[in-house]
């Protein structure tokens, strides 16, 4: 409750950005807040735990950028480790791709080949989801590894663009619904 209460007056609603018609909502602020800042991580990791409190994933991963700040944190707080998927020509050494239309153009996501092993159960952090096609993506990554989405945590989920019609059967936990 307090991660949404503090997401809820924190994020900025930012008109007609990065182009016409699109309001981006801005995190950096809650980021900037200390106790929202952990408020947030905390939520998002509960993703990662089972009733008991136990820890069920192996990895988490990030996506590049935002997704990264909040990420790393949710996996030192799980006691995992952390997997960058960043965007195309970033990595240094053999990597898995996917390409995908987002919510303002195309792009294509890496991730190193062994930045995730066969069977390990990985959870996906991202700021906002929007279309969808991030997670999906990033889900097809961790896939060509071998690996297992066990699902995606998201600070907000833009319903209005239908992102799970893209996610399909991945679980997506998100601590704002807009
Ligand atoms: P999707 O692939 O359309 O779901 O877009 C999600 C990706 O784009 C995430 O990595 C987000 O960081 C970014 N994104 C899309 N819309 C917004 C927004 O309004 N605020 C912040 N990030 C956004």
């Amino acid at each position: 409750r307090t991660a949404q209460e503090a997401l809820k007056r924190l994020t900025v609603d930012v008109p007609d950005w990065p182009e016409k018609g699109v309001t981006f909502k801005d995190i950096t602020p809650v980021l900037a807040d200390h106790h929202a800042f952990s408020a947030v991580v905390t939520a998002l990791a509960a993703a990662g735990r089972d009733d008991h409190g136990n820890v069920v994933v192996d990895k988490v991963v990030g996506m590049e950028a935002r997704g990264f700040i909040l990420a790393a944190p949710v996996a030192l707080a799980l006691g995992v480790g952390f997997v960058p998927v960043r965007k195309a020509g970033k990595l240094p050494r053999e990597s898995h791709a996917v390409s995908y239309t987002l919510e303002y153009g195309a792009a294509t996501l890496e991730v190193h080949r062994d930045g995730i092993a066969p069977g390990e159960r990985v959870l996906m952090i991202d700021d906002v989801l929007a279309t969808g096609g991030t997670a999906d993506a990033t889900r097809q990554l961790i896939e060509a590894c071998g690996g297992v989405a066990t699902g995606a945590s998201v600070l907000m989920e833009l319903s209005f663009l239908d992102p799970r019609s893209v996610t399909g059967d991945l679980p997506v936990s998100t601590l704002l619904t807009i």
